[in-house]
């Protein structure tokens, strides 16, 4: 047995060392996929198409409160100039995003940094919890720094819906909304969770809230920050209440332009509240931005990993939903799925050559 199993261990070993030395395939940089909208914190953003080191443009502080914002430069009183320390920010930015590298503001980052997003930054202590564009076609998921988690003990956790004054979605929707979000989470985890009545029994309180709401993160109106969640074992989760939210139909069809699915951003910053961060596969659901109009609700291979990594998977869990056929275009800024169950099959291969090896020896 002990011959065996140093034999299983060997070939595992070898399987490494073939995943190592023929990494997926590299991705190409991600094409603007997100249109700039209309009437959103950032808009302003679009006059600074083609601003790059050395330029001085009246505003460009208030890009640079973004960049700030988000973790890509140190707070501070920023100028309107394009310093070094400006085009070092936005390069890290545009690797996190699968942006090309150049430094520059050029349309594709500005549209992507117009695009509403989370309000978790995806800097944190200057360390980027996005993983850097030299390891893409890879896992890409993140942790908080320090890698918070709820104890390994607790595997059922309780929350609370204890801030409803600033919005208009009834108490039932909101209930199915946040329990289906919830179950995308349980589904791939040892992990439960229930409703409860009182935000003094629950691990996990969820509420609406305008602007400056005390916790110094202040919201920012329709689009722009959506909400925000804090790390384990915080539990706060706030949505900005100015949002046009779609808690019930389809969003795609809302008449609103700046309509957001509730659901897809409540299952994103569930994944913070368990301990993900940002990650910079743009299919996952752990990716900072979402277009509005959108709905984007089913983990991907790479959130399932990163949170069973964390705290285990659930024997019953039937796996991802394979992402819907893509154009070639498509697939070349976001294969990661692809390039995953490549790998899986690659693993799947080997495991069975280690069986055979193993019977063969028993012979
Ligand atoms: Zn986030
Ligand atoms: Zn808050």
């Amino acid at each position: 047995m002990a011959t065996s199993t140093s034999s299983l261990l060997v070939l595992l070993a070898a399987a490494a060392t073939v995943l190592a030395v023929f990494p997926a395939t590299p991705v190409s940089a991600a094409l603007p996929d997100i249109k700039p909208l209309l009437s959103n914190p950032w808009s302003a953003f679009k006059n600074f198409s083609g601003c790059h080191l050395g330029d001085e443009r009246k505003g460009l502080a208030k890009l640079k409160d973004y960049l700030g914002h988000f973790g890509y430069l140190p707070p501070q009183p920023f100028n309107d100039t394009f310093d070094a320390d400006m085009e070092r920010a936005i390069k890290t930015y545009q690797e996190n995003f699968g942006l090309e590298v150049t430094g520059q503001l050029d349309p594709a980052t500005l549209a992507k940094m117009m695009a509403p997003r989370c309000g978790v930054a995806d800097v944190i202590n200057g360390t980027s919890t996005m993983a850097k564009s030299t390891v893409r076609g890879r896992n890409l998921y993140s942790y908080f720094p320090g890698q918070p988690s709820w104890p390994r003990s607790k595997k059922s956790l309780k929350y609370a819906i204890t801030a409803t004054s600033e919005t208009t979605i009834d108490r039932a929707t909101l209930s199915a909304v946040f329990a289906r979000a919830f179950a995308r989470w349980s589904e791939a985890t040892t992990l439960n969770f229930t409703e409860t009545a009182r935000g003094s029994d629950a691990d996990i309180t969820i509420g609406f809230h305008g602007g400056d709401h005390g916790d110094g993160e202040a919201f920012d109106g329709p689009l722009g920050t959506l909400a925000h969640a804090f790390s384990p074992t915080d539990g706060r989760f706030h949505l900005d209440a100015a949002e046009a939210w779609v808690a019930g139909g389809d969003v795609s069809t809302a008449s609103s332009d700046a309509a957001v699915d509730l659901e897809s951003v409540a299952v994103h910053e569930i994944g913070h509240l368990l301990g993900l961060g940002h990650s910079a596969v743009e299919g996952a659901i752990m990716y900072p931005t979402i277009t509005s109009r959108t709905r984007k609700v089913d983990l991907a291979s790479d959130d399932v990993v990163g949170i069973q990594s964390l705290y285990g998977s659930n024997p019953d869990f039937k796996g991802v939903t394979p992402a819907p056929a893509t154009s070639s275009r498509e697939m070349d800024s976001s294969d990661v799925p692809g390039a995953l169950s490549r790998l899986s099959t690659r693993v799947a291969g080997i495991v069975l050559a280690a069986w055979l090896a193993l019977v063969l020896e028993s012979w």
